[in-house]
């Protein structure tokens, strides 16, 4: 078995995607699941929280010195969150793609953020963007007793 946080490069890599406070409140929680699923990506992670103002600013720490820093700490913790862990192959890339671009008014339609929001402060949801933040990011959010493994009996990937 994997780490908790996957094995990047292969069909076990991981990512972790949150729907965040408005994606929750605005009711786009299973239309979000549902594209990382009909993509073909593997849930193997899921639990919904109130994330804690620490647990914000960890999370993003390494955009503390931006000036929108507090205000993202805000957003974030102003409500419920959907926690999620997908897996599958080229999943961290593949997952930002289906994410979009940071700002709404550049990202594409066909994308979650290019098809559902129009403000880079409240743009509904986060995805690793690479190896290393998903590997931070997983073990932060999950514990190992928290992902559960499932096999396709038909793949969709070999
Ligand atoms: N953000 C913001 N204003 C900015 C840039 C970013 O409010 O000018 C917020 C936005 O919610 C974004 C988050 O900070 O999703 C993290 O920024 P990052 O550059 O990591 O974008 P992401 O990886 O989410 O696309
Ligand atoms: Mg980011």
């Amino acid at each position: 078995t994997v780490p908790v946080y996957g094995a990047p490069g292969t069909k076990q890599e991981r990512t972790f995607i949150a729907i965040k406070p408005d994606g929750v409140q605005r009711g786009l929680v299973s239309e979000i699941i549902g594209r990382f699923e009909k993509k073909g990506y593997k849930l193997v992670g899921m639990k919904m929280i109130n994330p804690t103002k620490a647990q914000a600013e960890e999370h993003y720490a390494d955009l503390s010195s931006k000036p929108f820093f507090n205000g993202l700490v805000k957003y974030f913790t102003s409500g419920a969150v959907v926690c999620l862990v997908f897996e599958g192959k080229g999943v961290i890339k593949g997952g930002r793609v289906l994410v979009g671009a940071t700002n709404p008014s550049d990202a594409n339609p066909g994308s979650i953020r290019g098809d559902f929001c129009v403000d880079i402060s409240r743009n509904l949801i986060h995805g690793s963007d690479g190896p290393e933040s998903a590997k931070a990011e997983i073990s932060m959010w999950f514990k190992d007793s928290e992902i559960t493994q499932w096999n396709f009996i038909t793949p969709v990937y070999e």
